[in-house]
Parts: C-alpha cells; sequence; structure tokens
C-alpha cells in the first residue's frame, strides 16, 4: 500500500459513546515546526511522511486543521490518583482526533496531548513542554524497541509558545498512536455515571476493539475482564524484566489494550532495588519498581468494580466470579515474569520452576543487597556464560555471588541466546536529561542519536560505550517530574 497525503479518520469512540466524548479541537500555535517525525511509524499508519512534514500536516498534528469527517473529541475519564478517586479526569489537554486503519488493518487511535485547553482543564494551562513531550518519544521508541507493548509517538511539533512550569518552556504538541486509549478509568467513569446502558456499550466497544474472543465467551464482560487482567500481567512482567518504572500508574493509566501508556515521571532502573522510586511526587513510594505487579492488580480491582453490573444480575455472585478472575493476575504474572528471567538466565524452557524459582529468588536477593547497575548485570552475566566471570563478578561484590554463579554454570546457561534477551542499550536517565535539555535549548542532535541507538537495543556496536555505561557519580541521586 502507497503512504497516502489523505487521511481517513473515523469517530467510532464518538459515535458509539458520546456521553464519553467531548467535540474539540486543538489551540492554533504561534509558530509550528516539526521537530521529530517517526517515518517509519507514519508509513505504517499509510501516511506519507512528506505530507506530514508540510502545512497540511502540521495542521492535522496540532488538531488545527483536520480531514473532512474528522470530529476530534476530548475523552472523558476517572481515575484513581495515588488511592484518590476522581469523577471526572478526562483529556484536559489532549484530543482524539479520529481513529484509522493501518496498512495491517489495525484500527489505531490518532491523539495529541498538549494541544490546548478543554473542557477536562481544570486548573490547567492545557499545555505541554517540549522536553516532556520529547521524553515520551524517545522512551516510548525504547520500549518498543524492547517488544513491549506501548503506545507510539508519531511526532513532536513545537509550538512557539511559552509553557510556564518552574520556569518558562518552549511549548509542543505530542501526536500519539495507541491500540486505543481506553483505560480502566474509562470504565471507572461509565460505571460513576449510574447508566448500565453506557456501561454496557462501553464493554462492548472495548470487546470488539481489543479482545474481540471474549465476544462469544459464555459471559462476554468476565471474558473482557479476564482479556485485560492478561494483558496487564504480561506487560508488567516485561517492565520488571527490564527495570522499567512507570512512575504514575493511576488507574487513568493503565490502559485495557495491554499498552503502557502516559509517559509521565517514568524511569529505568540503575541500581537494582525494588524500592526504587524516581518520581518527585511519589512521595510514599506507592510506585515504586518493586510494587508495580500489585499496583497493577489493584488497579485491575477497580476495573472488575467497575464492570461489577455487568458480571451477574445478581451482584454476590458477580463478586465471585470477579473475585476469582482477578485470582488468576498472580498465576499469570509470575508465568510470564519465571519464562521471562529463564530467558534472561540463559536457560532452556523446559528447566523446571523447581530449579528456576529458588535460583532466581536467591538471584534478587543478592541483586537487591549489592545493587549493581540493572542492564549491566545481565550483559556481564552472558560474558560468564561464555567462559568469563570476571566483568560480572566486578559487579556484585558478596561472596555468595561466587556460589550463585557456580550453580547457574553448571545448567550450562546459552550466553548468545542471553544477549538477545538482554538489552545493551535502554534510555538511561542521564542519557536522556541531556538529551531533553539539548533539544530544550535548540539542539535536537542528542535526542535523534540516543533513538538510533535504541532502535537496536541488542547488538553491542563499537563505538557506543557511552550508551552502555551507568550514569556519571556526579549525575546524582534521579528525579523525574509529570
Ligand atoms: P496525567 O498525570 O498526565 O496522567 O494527567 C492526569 C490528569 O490531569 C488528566 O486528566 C490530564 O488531562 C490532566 N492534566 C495534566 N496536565 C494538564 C495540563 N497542563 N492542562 C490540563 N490538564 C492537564
Ligand atoms: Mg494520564
Ligand atoms: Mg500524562
Amino acid at each position: 500500500v502507497a503512504p497516502s497525503s489523505t487521511i481517513v479518520l473515523d469517530h467510532r469512540f464518538a459515535r458509539e459513546l458520546p456521553e464519553m466524548a467531548v467535540p474539540w479541537q486543538g489551540e492554533a500555535a504561534p509558530d509550528p515546526h516539526l521537530l521529530v517525525l517517526d517515518e517509519q511509524l507514519a508509513v505504517e499508519l499509510g501516511l506519507d511522511p512528506r505530507w506530514l512534514r508540510g502545512p497540511e500536516g502540521l495542521g492535522l498534528l496540532l488538531g488545527t486543521e483536520v480531514p473532512e469527517g474528522a470530529e476530534p473529541v476530548a475523552q472523558a475519564y476517572a481515575g484513581h490518583q495515588f488511592g484518590g478517586f476522581s469523577p471526572r479526569l478526562g483529556d484536559g489537554r489532549a484530543l482524539l482526533l479520529g481513529e484509522l486503519v493501518d496498512v495491517h488493518g489495525r484500527v489505531r487511535d490518532l491523539h495529541l496531548k498538549g494541544s490546548g485547553r478543554t473542557p477536562f482543564a481544570r486548573g490547567g494551562d492545557g499545555l505541554a513542554a517540549v522536553g516532556p513531550m520529547l521524553r515520551e518519544h524517545v522512551v516510548s521508541r525504547g520500549l518498543h524497541a524492547l517488544g513491549i507493548p506501548t503506545t507510539r509517538a508519531l511526532a513532536v511539533v513545537a509550538t512557539g509558545r511559552a509553557v510556564h512550569r518552574e520556569t518558562t518552556l518552549p511549548g509542543a504538541v505530542l501526536a500519539r498512536v495507541a491500540a486505543s486509549h481506553l483505560r480502566v478509568g474509562s470504565f471507572q467513569y461509565a460505571r460513576a455515571t449510574g447508566d448500565p446502558d453506557l456501561l454496557r456499550r462501553l464493554a462492548d466497544h472495548a470487546t470488539a476493539r481489543h479482545h474481540p474472543a471474549a465476544a462469544t465467551a459464555a459471559n462476554p464482560p468476565l471474558a473482557l475482564f479476564e482479556a485485560v487482567v492478561a494483558a496487564q500481567a504480561s506487560l508488567v512482567a516485561r517492565w520488571m524484566l527490564v527495570g522499567f518504572v512507570h512512575g504514575v500508574m493511576n488507574t487513568d493509566n493503565t490502559t485495557i489494550s495491554g499498552e503502557t501508556i502516559d509517559y509521565g515521571p517514568c524511569a529505568f532502573l540503575d541500581a537494582f532495588d525494588p524500592a526504587t522510586v524516581y518520581s518527585s511526587i511519589d512521595h510514599a513510594g506507592r510506585y515504586a519498581y518493586g510494587n508495580q505487579p500489585a499496583v497493577a492488580e489493584w488497579n485491575l480491582a477497580r476495573l472488575a468494580e467497575a464492570l461489577l453490573p455487568l458480571l451477574h444480575e445478581d451482584q454476590e455472585q458477580a463478586v465471585a466470579l470477579a473475585t476469582e478472575a482477578l485470582g488468576t493476575f498472580r498465576t499469570r504474572y509470575d508465568a510470564a515474569y519465571s519464562g521471562g528471567m529463564r530467558a534472561k538466565l540463559g536457560l532452556p524452557d523446559d528447566l523446571g520452576d523447581a530449579v528456576t524459582t529458588p535460583l532466581t529468588g536467591d538471584l534478587l536477593d543478592l541483586l537487591t543487597r549489592d545493587r549493581p547497575d540493572h542492564t549491566s548485570f545481565f550483559r556481564a552475566l552472558a560474558v560468564a556464560a561464555r567462559g568469563d566471570a570476571a566483568p560480572v563478578r566486578a559487579l556484585v561484590a558478596d561472596p555468595a555471588f561466587g556460589d550463585w554463579l557456580e550453580r547457574w554454570l553448571a545448567l550450562s546457561p546459552d550466553g548468545t541466546a542471553m544477549d538477545r534477551v538482554n538489552p545493551v542499550y535502554v534510555p538511561r536517565n542521564h542519557l536522556v536529561e541531556e538529551a531533553l535539555t539539548a533539544a530544550t535549548g535548540g539542539d535536537l542532535g542528542p535526542v535523534q542519536r540516543l533513538v538510533e541507538v535504541l532502535d537496536a537495543p541488542y547488538e553491542e556496536r563499537p563505538g557506543l560505550e557511552r550508551y552502555a555505561a551507568p550514569a556519571p557519580e556526579d549525575f546524582g541521586a534521579y528525579r523525574t517530574f509529570c
């Protein structure tokens, strides 16, 4: 299929769920210019990159000029933020432009962030700054290259408008592509309206879009819930295996599709520690690295509560069904995590849990005590599998690590296979900061070079040593901001 300079946007969400969609449009930008465009993604969407770079394309990417038939909307959703429920959050600074069908026949949302105030903006200014929007571009690109389900950044357009935060920053609009923007919070919103018909339409819409097999199950809403449990268990296991800390796992930032969404105060682990928190607003450590599986399960319990009226006429039985389905989260998560760990350790799939569970548990204890750089550790461990244990011994001082290494080496781990699943390059915090600082000052070179490196995360290349190295001492303790 040749990339097209016409774009057909459907508005199925707005049509099927009008109570959750407020027609709106993007705010004009005083001096727009394109900062980044993911050309490969554009082509995958059937869009011509040259057209996107032109004036009509920029109008689309800002939400100020939309194609005939499109109906951009701000989406309503609710959500638990740090455990507290807000019945009305919604797209305060974002717009769903519409849905399009990509070259593979998949329906994708085209969405903007930073496109101006909407009726959901409350006290917010509706804007976004260049730095955070480029962070979403860099980190989501990194996760995608690691094979982790995620929303994607199609483009970042600088608006020429000043955004006032702690300091004055250049403004930008991010164009984001997602399987959909349905969240746990979308269901909480529908439930809170008290309208059972809206809740059912939302469940049907989500089922058709993401988990179509659930439509033919004996109890479709229950099958939808089970499918979301499975998708989230798999997603969070993937995050844990690469050391990704989302940072703000509120229920409005938990998708129904199982894609990672909303790259705010996110970061990658450097020193291994389950208690790691980077977000400046997460004072209690609710969203610490090691808490992520439990938080995902908690968020899914909120989804179950929202779905209760659909699960069974008798609410006691509905609770029993939901509880049983939620109970599969742990099993699914454990299976995904231990399978992933087995691969990270270069061990065969058929090696039983009786061997790998204690081996992994003991390793995590050692890592928690010694706190080596998470990414470097697994690459150095592959070197040990190939016969040279010196690099990994240099990372973990604990004498008990020698015994662990012997136990593991006795299982004949495959170092080459390890290098295919343990990245050498991840979006390291200091590299991301360095690139965003340069971009905020007008130099996009470091962002471009970083995403090029991240595009091939498993393939070690000469000359890229600084992209594989931990942060220098003077980088200090990392704090992230929304
Ligand atoms: P987030 O922390 O990005 O998940 O956003 C939580 C809620 O705050 C959502 O309803 C956002 O739309 C809203 N929000 C965040 N930043 C802004 C802003 N600058 N202007 C308006 N609304 C915002
Ligand atoms: Mg959000
Ligand atoms: Mg956000």
